[in-house]
């Protein structure tokens, strides 16, 4: 699979902190210009799911309907997990789930995706990569 390297220091790399074991996570997060939504994480790993072509469905409003709509027909991840609209980001160190998604519905029109280093980017159309943060 490709893999994209983003350099420690640039702005769109931070740290995802859990709130378990405190452990700050290394990643990468999409900026609000990227429209990186409706995007999903996977029940099992840190993988995400960005499915464009059902972008314009959510884009102006996102409604319970719509994410039972969209949420039924989101692929298995390469992990063996599945993606879903109440799954989040899973920390490095424990694997208990950092709770990024508190509002599915909402959740539809976030912008901001958040790639823990050494997850996944799957997408609908387009080929997926690895992203490493490096320094
Ligand atoms: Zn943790
Ligand atoms: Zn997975």
């Amino acid at each position: 699979m490709k893999v994209v390297e983003y350099e420690r220091s640039l702005q769109w790399v931070g740290h995802l902190h859990c709130p378990t074991c405190q452990h700050d996570n290394l990643s990468w997060r999409s900026s609000s210009m990227s429209e990186a939504f409706p995007h999903f994480y996977c029940s099992h790993c840190s993988n995400v799911y960005l499915e464009r072509q059902v972008q314009e469905l959510v884009y102006y409003e996102a409604t319970p309907a719509l994410l039972a709509q969209i949420g039924a027909t989101l692929p298995p991840c390469i992990c063996g997990g599945h993606f879903t609209p109440t799954a989040s980001p899973k920390c490095t160190v424990c694997h208990h789930e950092v709770p990024l998604v508190l509002d599915p519905v909402q959740h539809l029109q976030d912008p901001n995706m958040v790639v823990l280093d050494g997850a996944c980017v799957l997408y609908d159309q387009g080929e997926p990569y690895q992203v490493r943060i490096i320094s």
